[in-house]
């Protein structure tokens, strides 16, 4: 049997408190004297700005008309390892628009930010934006509906897709 003899570190934990303390003093120094060394921000007066491939809140992005990219192919809702994506298909009257959602909701309580959906998307119907706060009062208000996706507060009249419709069709999507 051989018996490991412990350094006096694990034995005394008083090095380990001293240095953790250090730290924070050096830390508490360098934010009082040195503003831009500060690695906190004033939230929410100051935001982080995260890099172009941030997966935040989703958008689902809209043609020239204005009217929804999605072709309610449900690959997102079925790629979602959540099962947060509920999707209810309709006909359109449009003869070169087979399907179009009636409604599309994310619950985003249950949301992974994965971003396994916009993966599987073959029209970039669906992107994960900026945004990432999600405030709200009541469980219903985190169920993201089409409006809410596609048309809100910040989004103008939409976020266009990427995917033109004539090259959706010549690409047989
Ligand atoms: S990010 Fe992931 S968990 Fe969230 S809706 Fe998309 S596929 Fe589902
Ligand atoms: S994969 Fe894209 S086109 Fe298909 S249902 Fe989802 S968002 Fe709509």
């Amino acid at each position: 049997m051989v018996v490991k003899r412990l350094n006096p570190d694990k034995i005394w934990y008083l090095p380990a408190i001293l240095k953790g303390m250090g730290f924070t003093l050096k830390r508490f120094f360098i934010n009082l004297l040195f503003k831009k060394r500060r690695i906190t921000l004033n939230y929410p007066e100051e935001h982080y700005q995260y890099g172009p491939r941030f997966k935040g809140n989703h958008i689902l992005t809209v043609k020239k008309d204005g009217n929804l990219r999605c072709t309610a192919c449900i690959f997102c809702a079925t790629n979602c390892p959540a099962h947060c994506i509920k999707i209810t298909a309709g006909e359109s009257e449009d003869p070169e628009v087979e399907k179009y959602p009636i409604s599309y909701e994310i619950d985003m309580l249950r949301c992974v930010f994965c971003g396994f959906c916009e993966e599987a998307c073959p029209v970039d119907a669906i992107r994960m934006g900026p945004e990432w706060q999600t405030p709200g009062l009541s469980g219903s208000s985190f169920v993201y509906d089409i409006k809410h996706l596609a048309y809100r507060k910040g989004l103008g009249k939409g976020v266009l897709s990427r995917v033109d419709d004539k090259e959706r069709i010549k690409a047989g999507l």
